[in-house]
């Protein structure tokens, strides 16, 4: 009971944590024209296009139907899984196949073919399986006219979720898996403070939306969750079945505070106080030649920008002549003449600038 509350806890202090984290001031405004742009990233095409196979550029290809090179089996020594023509093939017996490198978060590609020649029922029909991190497993399965439980067929998280639909292809054909996973997360203690969350494509179809895992998958048992490393092996799984993989590639998505440009931080635009009765200078309508206004409006101790399509803004000021949104990026110049008056008003927002009079 302690346990389960402490669980409740610790995501309640997370997302919160999380919310916090969301609305640091001084990190980015709306329309932030600091913000970093995110890669460019040419994508896979999965059609009959130039292109069509080729994994993203930005992708770690596992395998290319060339070689194991980057793949050894349970004793760390070559695996005895089989290449040809530009798949690997299953040998019964010779174990799980795993990735020489190691990973947690991804999104991975697969492609794979259960035997052309039907042979076995149920799990015994074409059975391999996806195992992300070596312990949540999706299963592979030929599941074409090929009844099983519910929760151990094709794209199944295996002994938890049965996929939403049978988007199988029959025999002998090559499917796609592209999947989208979540390691599960575990704090400084051992506890568990985020289960693992996975999104499956079978062939282009969504079959897992989002299910967080109860737990590593196994056989006639849900253990639960065990603290472990961030980062292990992917593994395929002998079943003993020859089923074949092609066209692995993968991407290891950004930890929290990772994703780039996303970890720097900006500071707090400077702000210095002005006096109540001076902020009533600013406060009024100002036209642009183009004839559009926006008004600055004083409310308490405030100052707000109004622009024309009704939405409204606080500013900071910067100095007497300078002002910031607290949540655009826009930066507002006042012109001020030798009595003190305000005069106009350039805005500067997104590497353009207009000015427009006080009326
Ligand atoms: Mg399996």
């Amino acid at each position: 009971m302690r346990n389960l509350l402490f669980f409740a806890m610790s995501g309640v202090l997370l997302s919160l944590a999380f919310q916090a984290m969301a609305q640091i001031p001084g990190k980015w405004k709306n329309h932030d024209t600091r913000r970093p742009e995110r890669p460019t990233v040419i994508p896979a095409i999965p059609s009959t296009q130039e292109r069509a196979g080729k994994a993203p550029s930005d992708a770690l290809v596992l395998f290319d139907g060339k070689d194991l090179s980057q793949w050894v089996d349970e004793k760390g020594q070559p695996s005895k899984w089989i290449v040809r023509d530009g798949y690997m093939e299953c040998v019964k017996g010779s174990g799980f196949i795993y990735s020489k490198e190691k990973f947690g978060s991804c999104q991975l590609h697969v492609e794979f073919a259960t035997p052309a020649k039907v042979e076995g029922e149920g799990q015994g029909r074409g059975n391999s399986g996806v195992f992300l991190m070596n312990l949540y497993e999706v299963q592979v399965l030929d599941s074409y006219n090929n009844k099983t439980y519910s929760d151990g067929q094709c794209a199944a998280i295996y002994g938890q979720y049965p996929p939403l639909v049978n988007a199988s292809l029959a025999p002998g054909q090559w499917q796609t898996y592209d999947i989208v996973f979540h390691r599960p997360r575990f704090d400084d203690r051992g506890n568990l403070a985020a289960k693992a969350v996975i999104t499956v494509f079978h062939n282009q179809v969504l079959v897992q939306d989002h299910v967080e895992l109860l737990g590593p998958t196994t056989w006639m048992a849900r253990p639960g969750y065990s603290p472990h490393a961030d980062k292990l092996p992917l593994g395929l799984q002998d079943h003993g079945n020859p089923v074949r993989y092609r066209n692995i590639w993968i991407r290891e998505l950004p930890e929290e505070g990772e994703i780039p440009g996303d970890a720097y931080t900006l500071g707090p635009d400077p702000v210095i106080e002005l006096k109540p009765e001076l902020l009533e200078r600013y406060a009024g309508v100002y036209q642009f030649p183009s004839g559009g206004t926006h008004t600055i409006i004083k409310e308490g101790d405030k100052l707000y920008l109004s622009m024309y399509n009704g939405h409204r803004a606080e500013i900071q000021p910067e100095s007497e002549t300078r002002f910031n949104a607290t949540i655009l990026d826009v930066v507002l110049d006042f012109a001020l003449n030798r009595r003190g008056e305000v005069e106009s008003m350039t805005v500067r927002h997104s590497g353009s600038a207009g000015t427009a009079k006080k009326n």
